[in-house]
């Protein structure tokens, strides 16, 4: 008996598996770890959404739902779409899932032929290649680099694309980097796509994550002939603090809608009916708490921006969006022989900061570590206090 060798291709996600070593260490020491492995908001969801959901349970809205998503829900994203990208997408081609992720595997499961090539970005989030993999793909990595504020640009994608290009897969605001892809570039890249036959999956999850005045979210699906060969995704997650509700969506290009609703129904049947009823009241509620956590967010990033420039050897440049500080630790690597893995374990283990290694996310992530400042001030302040004083102890620059 033997595993496939598509599921050896699958990582485990790096921040789960550090966040059970952290609490691991917690139970074991009994000291306070402080978290910035995983990309969680650490606000409660808004009462609007948590009483939405509580009258949808009350009113007996407990049984399967269309494969598709519930009517209510589907209006409410197209609506959404409309309003913050300026898009006309028919709720009939709004697929709801259990999860974003969930887009990522259905995408690579749909149009991804075995030996097919995929482009994602490097660093990126890690389930890209996973589920590139599962699907019996090739990753093709697109660098990043830190020199341009990782930008992913035209000329860097057209060199990789070849006739075995399917899918290329773009995200904006970025994990982990926190870069933007600005509006001139998008377009670029638009024409570089329109030349192939590619798919296009935009992963928008942080697309309400904005911190910069200068940068404006933008969705390569707003230009014009991209709508009808992208699968944009965003959902509930981030923005309104429900990572566990477990509520994603995207708008599919009609002709590809029944397909990928297969792969949906043949997975997870359908979502639930409340937390899909709780997704409108996000879309369309008040939810002030919203605004409140965009600016708390906005505070953290300028925080930390601060702080760890603050460490020597440590450099990072000032994150657009998410939630997440990609940085710099290459001149202690350098001079210590050691990789981006160890120094991250050793925040860990010596310092009780819980990171991830930059390698995770791809070969361009070797020297880099990335911290989640999805917690409070008060950690963020923790955290680099102590880092700095056991970098400044035992890996003085
Ligand atoms: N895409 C990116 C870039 C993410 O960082 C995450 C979560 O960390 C997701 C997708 C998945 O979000 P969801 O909770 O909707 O599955």
């Amino acid at each position: 008996m033997k595993i496939s060798e598509r599921t050896k291709h699958a990582k485990a996600e790096g921040a789960f598996e550090v966040l059970a070593k952290a609490q691991e260490i917690e139970r074991r020491t009994g000291k306070k770890v402080v978290h910035m492995e995983i990309g969680e908001p650490d606000f409660p969801t808004p009462q609007g959404i948590i009483d939405a959901c509580k009258k949808a349970l009350d009113d007996g809205k407990t049984h399967y739902t269309p494969a598709g998503g519930i009517p209510e829900f589907r209006t409410a994203v197209a609506k959404h779409l409309k309003k913050t990208r300026g898009i006309d997408v028919d709720p009939e081609n709004v697929l709801v899932t259990s999860g974003g992720k969930l887009l990522i595997y259905s995408t690579c499961v749909a149009f991804i032929e075995p030996g097919d090539e995929c482009i994602v970005p490097d660093p990126g989030y890690p389930p890209y290649q996973s589920a590139v993999g599962l699907a019996g793909g090739i990753s093709i990595p697109l660098p990043l680099n830190e020199e341009n504020g990782y930008q992913l640009t035209a000329e860097g994608l057209e060199k990789l694309i070849t006739p075995k290009t399917k899918l290329i897969i773009i995200n904006t605001p970025q994990n982990p980097t926190g870069g933007v892809l600005s509006r001139n570039e998008l377009e670029k890249i638009a024409e570089v796509i329109k030349k192939t036959n590619a798919v296009v999956f935009s992963d928008e999850i942080y697309s309400d994550l904005i911190y910069s005045n200068e940068d404006k979210h933008f969705s390569i699906a707003s230009i014009p002939g991209m709508l009808e060969r992208t699968i944009l995704m965003d959902g509930m997650s981030k923005t309104y603090s429900m990572t566990g509700w477990r509520l994603g969506y995207a708008a599919v290009p009609a002709k590809f809608y029944n397909s990928m609703k297969k792969i949906v129904n043949n997975t997870v049947s359908c979502c639930p009916a409340f937390t899909q009823i709780a997704g409108i009241a996000a879309l369309e509620g008040d939810n002030p708490e919203v605004h409140q956590m965009w600016k708390h967010f906005s505070e953290r990033c300028d925080l930390i921006y601060k702080l760890v420039n603050d460490i020597p050897g440590m450099s990072m440049i000032k994150p657009k969006g998410a939630f997440y500080a990609f940085v710099n630790v290459k001149p202690i690597l350098e001079k210590y022989s050691i990789t981006s893995a160890s120094l991250a374990q050793a925040f860990l283990e010596k310092a009780y900061v819980a990171c991830l290694s930059g390698s995770i996310f791809g070969s361009q992530g070797d020297n880099y570590v990335r911290f989640s400042y999805a917690t409070s001030k008060e950690d963020i302040k923790l955290g680099m206090d102590r880092i700095k004083e056991l970098v400044t102890k035992e890996y003085p620059i």
